[in-house]
């Protein structure tokens, strides 16, 4: 082969090299968000809510998501339609799923549809770190250990924080789950059937490994009122 056609060859070999990388590093992410959501705060809505064909859920924050994240505020979703949803996978994890990830959806179902729309949505992002069954194990780890509600109840009696229609100021929420847990979280309102802002959900940020929380590196502005409404369940 001649000079000239060798450089050529190298050249494609080193394109193509190239395109492969960018391809596989745009299916990456820098972070997690764990997204727990307060019920009281899905159901006291316009729309409402259902309570799952298993009855209402406990009092606790329930998980929304585990959601792979980029530093630069945007995220990947539905990185691989080959590999879907199968509860089949999970089929151990159930009683805590339906506990800790309940659905609030209408009408009344079993929290499948959620759960997969979860894992096609985001889960299947992390699929080079974490298989299907990690991926719900990995969230309800998180969820456990990280036990918010248990971090507002228990703080210190100036800021105790319950979940009883009062409203608390947003700094308050946040300075206590930091105080508490070592990690601040962001949150996000919504509005209750009269028009009040009420805490809706909790974002904390967990490293791409999905091992251990961390500050968060990038955060959404979420709109929320100064002083917000806790609403009971
Ligand atoms: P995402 O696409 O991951 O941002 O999630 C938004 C979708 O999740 C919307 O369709 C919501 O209606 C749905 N959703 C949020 N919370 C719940 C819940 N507790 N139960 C069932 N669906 C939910």
């Amino acid at each position: 082969m001649k000079m000239e056609s060798k450089i050529h060859l190298l050249l494609i070999k080193l394109l193509t090299l190239h395109s492969l990388l960018v391809l596989s590093s745009s299916q990456d992410f820098d972070f997690f968000y764990l997204v727990l959501q307060w019920p009281g705060s899905q159901c006291d809505t316009k729309s409402s809510c259902c309570y799952p064909i298993t009855g209402k859920p406990k009092l606790d924050f329930g998980i929304h998501g585990l959601w792979p994240n980029w530093k630069n505020g945007s995220y990947p979703s539905n990185c691989d339609s080959t590999n879907p949803f199968d509860a089949f996978e999970i089929l151990d994890l159930m009683c805590q799923m339906e506990s800790e990830w309940p659905t609030l959806s209408c009408p009344s179902n079993d929290g499948l549809k959620f759960w997969s729309h979860e894992w096609n949505k985001h889960g299947a992002c992390s699929e080079s770190i974490l298989d299907q069954h990690e991926y719900f194990l990995t969230a309800l780890n998180l969820k456990t250990e990280i036990n918010l509600l248990g971090a507002l109840e228990d703080a210190g009696m100036i800021y105790k924080i319950h979940p009883n229609g009062s409203a608390y100021s947003v700094t308050s929420i946040r300075g206590t789950i930091k105080e508490a847990r070592g990690y601040t979280p962001w949150i996000e309102c919504n509005r209750d059937v009269s028009g009040n802002s009420q805490l809706y959900q909790i974002y904390l940020c967990v490293d791409s490994s999905g091992s251990r929380f961390i500050e968060c590196p990038v955060i959404l502005a979420k709109k929320c009122s100064t002083s917000i409404k806790f609403p009971s369940f």
